[in-house]
């Protein structure tokens, strides 16, 4: 089948099977779509049609807005996370306060009661050795002397020092 580049009119032919190829004309390099028919000039008039030009990259303009907002979205997202970043700092700094006023409170609470104890373990101490002295006076008590007196007043004191 034949036909002529709609650009420089060079003939040229090619398979039937090639109806809708793209060729490359030989003269000119212009891409074509081969035509379902012949030309006229070769048998009827039949319109070829250019294949149409690639279509343009992006416009640069259209690149940079995209790239703009891109670069905006990750700023928006980093101010955001570092305000989270923030708010989380405050939160663990009052924490932390919050957990050194506990933690005074609860060691001068156990100052108190470590003294506390010490005060007492004294007491105690001086109570036993006391306790000690009135028993051994106890036994010692003279058989002649009118016992109950005696007796009971020493015991009520040993009972008072327990
Ligand atoms: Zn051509």
């Amino acid at each position: 089948m034949k036909f002529r580049c709609l650009r420089c009119s060079q003939k040229i032919g090619v398979e039937d099977h090639a109806i809708g190829v793209v060729i490359v004309c030989p003269t000119c390099a212009e891409r074509l779509i081969v035509p379902p028919r012949p030309d006229s000039e070769f048998v009827e008039e039949i319109p070829v049609t250019l294949v149409p030009p690639a279509p343009p990259a992006a416009p640069p303009n259209l690149a940079r807005q995209l790239m703009t907002r891109l670069v905006e979205g990750l700023i928006f997202q980093r101010n955001h996370m570092l305000e989270t970043q923030n708010a989380a700092a405050e939160q663990i700094a009052a924490m932390e306060q919050r957990v050194a006023v506990i933690q005074t409170k609860l060691q001068r609470r156990l100052a108190y009661y470590e003294e506390r104890i010490e005060t007492l373990e004294a007491e105690n101490y001086l109570l036993q050795h006391r306790n000690k002295q009135l028993l051994k006076q106890v036994k010692q008590v003279p058989l002649g002397t009118p016992p109950r007196m005696a007796r009971s007043r020493l015991t009520d004191e040993v009972l008072l020092g327990a």
